[in-house]
């Protein structure tokens, strides 16, 4: 028959460390809570994804800005969606919807002032244009992908992400 003080050892190596029965409750409760749904696993798988594309397109870029050539170590580069990634979930981890992007024509931290001439985030309109005028076969095909209707297989696409990555890095 176990005893209580067993039962909260049993516990705490399960990583519920409060007594009490309300300490108890709480700690249960954090144990369930922590479970993921089998959307949050689905949306992790995807945003691990999307890391490693944009470091693919970064690669194939040579980690240089697609719209100055400045690039690194001197300017930081970034991985930047075609596409926007909360609009666009299936095609966020696709190589060719990332544009390598140095930071200052990327994106600005808040309460700075983005460069005149172009910045990614902050003037979308015009950004879109240049991108339609020097890529337009590639905002075609974007374009076309965006409406498909398709359901990802998020291991799939990290196994052959993988695999792209490795070929990069030798
Ligand atoms: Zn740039």
């Amino acid at each position: 028959m176990p005893t209580s003080s067993d039962i909260l050892v049993t516990l705490s190596s399960a990583g519920v460390t409060s007594t009490g029965s309300k300490g108890l409750k709480r700690g249960i409760l954090k144990q369930m809570t922590r479970s993921k749904t089998p959307q949050q696993i689905r949306e992790a798988k995807r945003k691990r994804a999307v890391t490693m594309a944009k470091k693919i397109a970064r690669l194939q870029a040579k980690y240089r800005c697609a719209y100055c050539g400045r690039g690194e170590p001197l300017y930081r580069t970034h991985g930047s969606h075609i596409f926007a990634e909360s609009k666009n979930k299936n095609m966020s981890a696709d190589v060719d919807n990332i544009l390598c992007l140095c930071a200052s024509h990327h994106a600005v931290m808040p309460g700075r002032t983005p460069p005149k001439e172009f910045n990614w985030h902050s003037y979308p309109a015009e950004s879109i244009t240049w991108f339609q005028d020097n890529y337009p076969s590639l905002w075609q095909a974007l374009k076309e992908r965006r409406w498909k209707k398709y359901k990802v297989n998020w291991d799939k696409k990290i196994e052959e992400l993988k695999i792209t990555l490795k070929q990069l890095e030798v």
